[in-house]
C-alpha cells in the first residue's frame, strides 16, 4: 500500500500540476495591428488575460485619442491659446516624459507636431507639395517650449493658438507597457504585448524559449532581416514603409521635423531596444528626424539602449554595443 501510494505521488511529482501554453489574439486598437500573448493554464484563462490587456489599452486610448472629442486631449487642443486644462495624473505624467524626450532630442521629438497633420495627410489624399507659406504657417504653432505644465494644479496649457498635441509616436509604446505591467500584476508569468512592430515583453514563452523579434526588412516589408530573442525589455521599430507619400518623385515618411516643418527622408527603419516601449517609441521617432549620425550618437549616449537602423538604401548602421546576427543579415543581402 505505501508503495502504491509512493508511485502515485512521484507520478504527480512528474506531471505539471497544469500545463501552461501560449495563447495570442489579434485585434485592432489604437488604429494599430495589436498582438497580444500570454502563457497561461487554459483558453479560458488566457482569454481572461488578453480580456485584461484589451481593457487597458482602450482605456488609454480615450484619454490620448485626438479624434475623440471628449479625450482630455481633444479638451487640451480645443482649449490652445484660451486656457489650462486639469487632467489626470496618468496623462500629465505622460505629457511631461514626452516633453523630457524633446529637451534630450532638441526638438526632433514634439508632440505638439500635430498642429502639422492638417497639412500632411497620408492617407493618399495628398498629391502635391504643401505651398511653403502653408508649411510656414503651420510650423509656427509647433514647439514644445509653449505647452506650459503645471504640476501643482495638475493642468496642461498650449500657449498659442491652433496648437496642438498628439501621441501618435508614443502612445503605442506606452500601451504596450501598461498592459504588461497590469497582466504582470495579475500574475501571468509570461507575455507579449505587439503594438504593430512596437512590443514589450515579461518572462519566457510556456516551453521556456524567450520571446523573438523579427525586425522587418524595410525594403520589402515581406521579409524579416533579423531575428531577436528578448527579455523583459522592449523593442519598437518606426518604419516609413507602412505611411509614406511620393512627391515629386521623392519619398516622405510620416514623421515630421518639427523644426522645418517637412517629413523626414533618407531612413527606411529604426529600431530602438530599451527597457520599456514608451521611451523606445519616442526614441525611434527621434533617430528617424534626427537622422543617421546624430541619432545614434544620441542613443550611444543612453544607458541600456541599442538601435539599428536602415537607410533608404537598404545600408545597415548600429549602436556601439549591440550584437547583430552577421550571418542572417547577409542571408537576406545587406551590407554592412
Ligand atoms: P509608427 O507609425 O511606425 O509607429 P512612429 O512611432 O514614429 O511610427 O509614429 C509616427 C507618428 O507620430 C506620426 O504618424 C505622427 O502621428 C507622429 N509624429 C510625426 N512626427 C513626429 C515628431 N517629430 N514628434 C512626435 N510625433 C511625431
Ligand atoms: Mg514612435
Amino acid at each position: 500500500m505505501t508503495r502504491f501510494i509512493s508511485i502515485i505521488f512521484l507520478a504527480g511529482l512528474c506531471l505539471p500540476v497544469h500545463s501552461q501554453e501560449t495563447f495570442m489574439r489579434t485585434l485592432k486598437l489604437m488604429g494599430s495591428r495589436y498582438e497580444i500573448s500570454v502563457v497561461a493554464g487554459s483558453q479560458d484563462e488566457g482569454d481572461r488575460y488578453i480580456d485584461l490587456a484589451v481593457e487597458e489599452i482602450s482605456r488609454i486610448e480615450k484619454s490620448i485619442s485626438s479624434w475623440d472629442p471628449d479625450s482630455q486631449t481633444s479638451q487640451i487642443n480645443r482649449n490652445a491659446g484660451i486656457g489650462p486644462v486639469k487632467v489626470d495624473a496618468e496623462l500629465f505624467g505622460l505629457v511631461e516624459r514626452a516633453l523630457q524626450i524633446s529637451k534630450i532630442t532638441d526638438g526632433a521629438f514634439d508632440i505638439s507636431y500635430a498642429a502639422m497633420d492638417r497639412i500632411w495627410v497620408f492617407d493618399g489624399s495628398l498629391q502635391q507639395m504643401p505651398d511653403e507659406e502653408t508649411i510656414r504657417q503651420s510650423v509656427a504653432k509647433v514647439g514644445y517650449e509653449n505647452v506650459v505644465l503645471d504640476k501643482a494644479e495638475q493642468t496642461i496649457f498650449l500657449q498659442l493658438p491652433g496648437m496642438k498635441i498628439g501621441f501618435g509616436a508614443i502612445g503605442k509604446g506606452y500601451s504596450a507597457d501598461r498592459a504588461k505591467a497590469l497582466l504582470m500584476e495579475a500574475g501571468v508569468a509570461g507575455g507579449m504585448i505587439n503594438a504593430s512592430g512596437d512590443l514589450n515583453c515579461w518572462g519566457e514563452k510556456h516551453d521556456g524559449t524567450p520571446w523573438m523579434v523579427g525586425i522587418t526588412n524595410p525594403l520589402n516589408k515581406n521579409k524579416v532581416f533579423g531575428w531577436f530573442p528578448i527579455q523583459n525589455s522592449a523593442v519598437v521599430t518606426s518604419g516609413d514603409y507602412e505611411k509614406f507619400v511620393v512627391l515629386n518623385g521623392k519619398r516622405y515618411a510620416h514623421i515630421i521635423d518639427p523644426r522645418t516643418g517637412y517629413p523626414s527622408s533618407g531612413l527606411a527603419s529604426v529600431s530602438i531596444f530599451a527597457p520599456r516601449a514608451e521611451l523606445a517609441d519616442a526614441l525611434a521617432t527621434s533617430v528617424f528626424v534626427m537622422g543617421i549620425e546624430a541619432g545614434i550618437n544620441l542613443i550611444d549616449q543612453l544607458k541600456g539602449i541599442e538601435c539599428i537602423v536602415v537607410d533608404d538604401q537598404g545600408k545597415v548602421y548600429d549602436s556601439k554595443n549591440i550584437e547583430r546576427n552577421e550571418h542572417e543579415m547577409e542571408i537576406a543581402g545587406w551590407q554592412k
